[in-house]
């Protein structure tokens, strides 16, 4: 038995386990030891020793002593779920150390904010360590001797603690069970206690397999250093008296969540989607993220919905590797004049792309503005002229300026960085004298590409047809990219973590963008069962598309209009052919995204017009500038606001701004033939909000000359809103219900943060009770009620809404012909019958249970 004096780790008010704010810790399940709220932003080793592991999200540390203790520092209580953020490793796995060296630092103010508390844990986790000594409830500098510990059992001999994965040879009893880890942060210190308590006692040993590793089951850093992520499918192995019970008993202890609350659908892609929303993307670790999954291996990835739609096919890796580029230049008089030649090379293919995607030309244009700034430019410049290459001088300048908007809170503008860092590349490429990378262009058919990210000039060549999916392991639902592969039809995925990067180049996967999933080595039924789904669901909507043109009727002969959403003129055409009977949502602040400068009244007038045209007479529901929180504008800069989706946003912003209402105004009374557009009015909290935008509408009129009234509709999409619909509805035309921002407001959930997305479900009774309170309320003056928002285009919401008294839905044009056939299948009885029961449910969950327990084919 050897004793063991550990140094502090850290500065700081030093402390009894027992004091600690998680019972894993508190309750000696981890291990035996102290812990320290800490005064310094360094966490440094107790001792001499080896680096055994550094977590994946670097808030947790292990050293082993040359006598073999293992002492594990965790930073933090529910540090975990940073994914790293906040924390920076200065040393690897393996690596030797020295008492007082620095393992890892980490942002105090970040941290500390985040965190359930910064309280730092030191434990020896092997067992039969017991403690001497400790100096705690005092003041400790780091390095003072803190704890001494003697013992060393060897309990857990006989089996490596974690290692690479080989057949074990054992006699007697064996058992084993596969399950699928369902724990957003994979098994972190908490869950791994949990796990040694449940098996410490057993006579024989467990171990756990995930991908080529395993680990024994009775030792909390082996099961942290498997690295194990969410989704992950492990292999329970037991050997030793009842192994099958125990590997059993052990499995469904995981599926439990081991103290950790369980992600839906985390393991079985046919386990049934309880939302259509999705998990939390994985943690973007800089670290190693693991070998390629190995062939067979099933995994599932969860990310972000992007492009709806399912697909099967082979991936074809797009990941980029950086080339390394020289510093040193040949001096500013050889190298100025290179850049500038491949900036115009780069130019010149933008305008190709540009006319080769028309519709698209204001991406390949807002490229050319980026291109056109004077900052970047000149950044380049001054590197060039002391000394450096052109190509080090683009890249640091380009990565500098993509790295400040990347940081910057608004999703909009770091969705511009992946623009930059695409014109980063371009004009890398331009300089290396190659041809631009041919892109998606010439994948064979039926390629699923993964990347870190794609970006607009990707898309740009890419036939019809060529491309299955997509699946980024960053971006936002709303990049530009986003919107090109919608217009392809190409079912995307963002936001799936690093661990797509394991994914090697020809694996068969299914990607489901209305699940937000990848699906990696899949088995060959479940292959075949989505050919099966997707090769059904194209016939059933060319189907569908026979009868779309028609005016859409329920079985019992209830008339429920059904509209587009638009956001381009080029998309109008398509929805008419789709079956859109008008277009009950015009969001007009994505017809100018690009622009520098406010759209003048006329080009606003045209853009209308054009789509009215196109509507042939259909009516248009104009919504005026919908503006702020996750839609900033260029060209109208708001303040910088600690909750920009609680601050100026909607109708606020137009009522700040009066001009720019009033040209918007003016532009959509000018649209011929009169009566065809009808005006909506985004974010109303009180109807003097709308009076004063009616007050504004009478005086355009009258200055246009104009005699014909236009409808005035307000945007149900503040609680408020619909709490007090009856006192709106007085001053309203219509209501259109939008229930992205109404979930939003009314569970309190960020609709852009992935760490939510999975609870944001429109059909929490919750929302749908407040949607019954709008239509009620706008009963009272027989005023229609429409939903514009998501729920209108997610066929479970259909007969709910139609139930609650809707009689309009304005859905995403790809799924009118599917939702028009279905309302024309449906009874209004049922639908009440089903939306009252919806009404006295708890979740989100149960109705859709509910809904899919009458329509079972949806
Ligand atoms: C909504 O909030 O549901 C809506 C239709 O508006 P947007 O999605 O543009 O915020
Ligand atoms: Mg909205």
């Amino acid at each position: 038995m050897t004793a063991i004096t550990l140094a502090a780790p850290l500065a700081g008010w030093a402390m009894p386990l027992s004091e600690v704010p998680d019972p894993a810790f508190a309750q000696g399940l981890v291990g035996t030891g102290m812990a320290i709220d800490p005064t310094v932003n360094e966490l440094r080793s107790p001792c001499d020793g080896t680096v055994l592991s550094i977590h994946r999200a670097r808030h947790a540390c292990t050293v082993r002593t040359a006598s073999g203790a293992e002492v594990l520092l965790h930073l933090g209580v529910d540090t975990v779920g940073l994914n790293g953020e906040g924390f920076t490793a200065h040393v690897r796995d393996g690596q030797s150390v020295k008492t007082g060296d620095r393992l890892i630092s980490f942002d105090m103010d970040l941290v500390g904010s985040r965190a359930q508390s910064l309280v730092s844990m030191m434990v020896v986790v092997n067992d039969g360590y017991t403690v001497d000594g400790q100096s705690v409830d005092r003041e400790i500098a780091a390095g003072d001797a803190a704890m001494t510990v003697h013992g060393g059992s060897g309990a857990d001999a006989g089996l490596p603690a974690a290692g690479p994965d080989s057949e074990e040879e054992g006699e007697g009893e064996t058992g084993e069970r596969s399950v699928v880890l369902p724990i957003a942060n994979g098994l972190h210190a908490r869950p791994a206690a949990a796990l040694v308590a449940a098996t410490k006692a057993y006579p024989g040993t467990v171990t756990l397999h995930c991908r080529d590793r395993r680990a024994n089951a009775k030792s909390v850093v082996a099961l942290m250093g498997l690295g194990t992520v969410l989704g992950d499918r492990l292999t329970v192995r037991a050997a030793g008296p009842g192994a099958q019970d125990m590997a059993e008993s052990i499995a469904v202890l995981i599926e439990g969540g081991l103290g950790d609350p369980v992600v839906a659908g985390a393991g079985s892609q046919a386990a049934p989607a309880a939302s259509p929303a999705a998990a939390p993307a994985q943690p973007a670790a800089e670290e190693e993220i693991g070998a390629p999954f190995a062939a067979g291996e099933e995994v599932l990835l969860k990310g972000t919905i992007a492009v709806p739609g399912q697909a099967v096919g082979t991936v074809a890796r797009r990941f980029r590797t950086t080339a390394r580029v020289v510093e040193q230049g040949a001096g500013a008089q050889v190298e100025e004049p290179r850049l500038r030649r491949a900036l115009e090379r780069v130019v010149a293919g933008l305008t190709q792309s540009a006319q080769r995607m028309p519709e698209h030309a204001a991406i390949f244009q807002a490229h050319r503005e980026l291109l056109d700034d004077p900052e970047l430019l000149d950044g380049a410049l001054a590197d060039i002229r002391s000394g450096k290459s052109a190509e080090w001088s683009w890249q640091c300048t380009a990565r500098r300026q993509a790295d400040a908007l990347a940081a910057l809170a608004d999703p909009r503008m770091a969705e511009r960085a992946a623009d930059l860092r695409d014109l980063e590349q371009q004009v890398l490429t331009a300089l290396s004298g190659k041809e631009p990378d041919v892109g998606l262009a010439e994948l064979p058919a039926g390629s699923i590409v993964l990347a870190d990210e794609i970006l607009p000039s990707d898309l740009a060549g890419v036939p019809a047809g060529r491309l299955a999916g997509i699946g980024m392991a960053h971006g936002g639902p709303t990049s530009h990219a986003v919107i090109l592969a919608a217009a392809l039809g190409v079912p995307t995925v963002v936001a799936l973590g690093r661990q797509a990067e394991r994914v090697p180049d020809g694996a068969p996967v299914v990607i489901d963008g209305n699940r937000g999933e990848l699906l990696v080595f899949p088995p060959e039924d479940t292959l075949a069962a989505t050919r099966t789904a997707v090769a059904a669901r194209t016939a059933r909507r060319e189907e569908n598309r026979r009868s779309s043109r028609e005016e859409c009727r329920m079985a019992d002969g209830t008339r429920i209009e059904v509209f587009a959403n638009l956001g381009r003129v080029s998309d109008a055409p398509g929805a008419v052919v789709e079956g859109a009977e008008g277009c009950g949502l015009l969001r007009t602040e994505f017809l100018f995204l690009e622009r520098q400068s406010a759209p003048t009244e006329d080009e606003q007038y045209q853009q209308y017009q054009q789509i009215a045209d196109a509507l042939e007479g259909r009516p248009l529901v104009i919504r005026t500038l919908d503006v702020g929180g996750d839609k900033p504008l260029s060209y109208l800069p708001l303040p910088k606001e600690e909750n920009p989706v609680l601050g100026l946003r909607g109708v606020r912003v137009g009522l700040r701004e009066p001009e720019l209402l009033r040209a918007q105004i003016r532009a959509i009374l000018r649209v011929k033939p009169a009566g065809v557009c009808r005006i909506m009015v985004p974010m109303i909290a009180s109807p003097s909000e709308l009076q004063a935008v009616r007050a504004m509408v009478d005086e355009e009129r009258l200055r246009l000359g104009r005699a014909e009234p236009i409808e005035l509709g307000a945007m149900i999409e503040v609680p408020a809103a619909a709490l007090i619909a009856d006192r709106i509805g007085a001053v309203a035309d219509f209501l259109s219900i939008g229930t992205n921002d109404l979930t939003q407001y009314v569970l309190a959930m960020d609709r852009g943060n992935p760490h939510v997305a999975a609870q944001l479900d429109a059909l929490h009774p919750g929302v749908l009770r407040l949607i019954r309170l709008a239509v009620m309320g706008a009963k009272t003056h027989d005023r229609v009620v429409a939903v514009c928002g998501g729920s209108a285009s997610d066929p479970m919401a259909a007969p709910l809404l139609i139930g609650l008294g809707v009689t309009e839905l304005s859905a995403t044009p790809a799924v009118i012909a599917d939702l028009k056939a279905f309302i024309r299948t449906l009874r209004m009885e049922d639908c009440r019958r089903v939306a009252e029961a919806a009404l006295g449910t708890d979740s989100a969950d149960e109705v859709r249970r509910l809904v899919t327990e009458t329509w079972p084919a949806l």
